[in-house]
């Protein structure tokens, strides 16, 4: 029995789809709440080679909502990415696992981008994020960013070419203090597997049927019932997919 079924028979799979994927490199920036579920779907679907990077370690308050992890990593303080690793590898062999313990930043990456053909944030910072954007800009590589907070999610696709970025919605690194964080606000488990999740959907969208992507935010709150896309347009002026200045990239910008 075709272990991927369920997905071939998906009309807009098409016939070679499913070899498609197993053809494709992604790279997940952190494994987190969100990088422990879109990191688990895309092993799943079988994409050919899924590259992790997160430089923590598992810790107890992790365990609500990081469905990769056991309590045992948390006694053993094992990195996420070895744990990852290992629960990856007893779901799907057939997928290459490249896990690295190490922070997206602009010393690593140059080796954490090499062969890929998407990349998937899953971090928990705006510092990353800009890096990311600045990056994947300079190199063309088609992003999907994701976060969450409380009971709030959003996810917004970044498939290049004439479309907006990163930087067109958010202009500059908020002050310290000024964005709600999880340690502050807390986060509802659900939302992180929903926002991870969804991010993984839009992955396997931008690998197949990359002309099938609108760019548009997806955000949700399960708190308010509240479920919606939102339009996205390039901002004139755009120092990144305008202007071409990748300021976080060449480090001349570091908030
Ligand atoms: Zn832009």
């Amino acid at each position: 029995m075709d272990r991927y079924a369920r997905h071939s028979v998906l009309p807009w799979f098409g016939p070679g789809g499913q070899q498609e994927l197993g053809e494709s490199s992604v790279l997940i920036v952190g494994c987190g709440g969100t990088g422990c579920a879109c990191s688990a779907f895309l092993v799943r679907a079988g994409v050919g080679t899924v590259r992790i990077s997160d430089p923590d370690v598992v810790s107890s308050t992790d365990l609500h909502r990081q469905l990769l992890y056991t309590e045992d990593d948390v006694e053993k303080g094992r990195p996420k990415s070895v744990a990852a690793r290992k629960r990856l590898g007893a779901a799907n062999s057939t997928v290459v696992l490249e896990a690295v313990e190490e922070r997206f930043d602009t010393s690593s990456v140059a080796g954490l981008i090499e062969g890929i053909d998407l990349l998937v944030d899953c971090s928990d910072s705006f510092e990353t994020r800009m890096l990311i954007n600045d990056v994947c800009l300079k190199y063309s590589i088609p992003w999907i960013h994701g976060a969450c907070v409380g009971t709030a999610g959003i996810v917004i696709p970044f498939p290049g070419g004439e479309s907006a970025c990163y930087r067109c919605i958010v202009d500059h690194i908020p002050a310290p203090g000024s964005v709600p964080t999880n340690e502050e606000t807390g986060i509802l488990g659900p939302v992180a597997g929903m926002t991870g999740s969804l991010e993984a959907a839009e992955a396997i969208k931008m690998l197949l049927r990359p002309d099938a992507v609108t760019q548009r935010i997806v955000h949700f709150d399960t708190w308010l019932h509240l479920y919606e896309s939102i339009e996205i347009r390039r901002k004139p002026g755009c120092p990144v997919c305008v202007g071409r200045r990748f300021e976080y990239l060449s480090g001349r910008e570091t908030r």
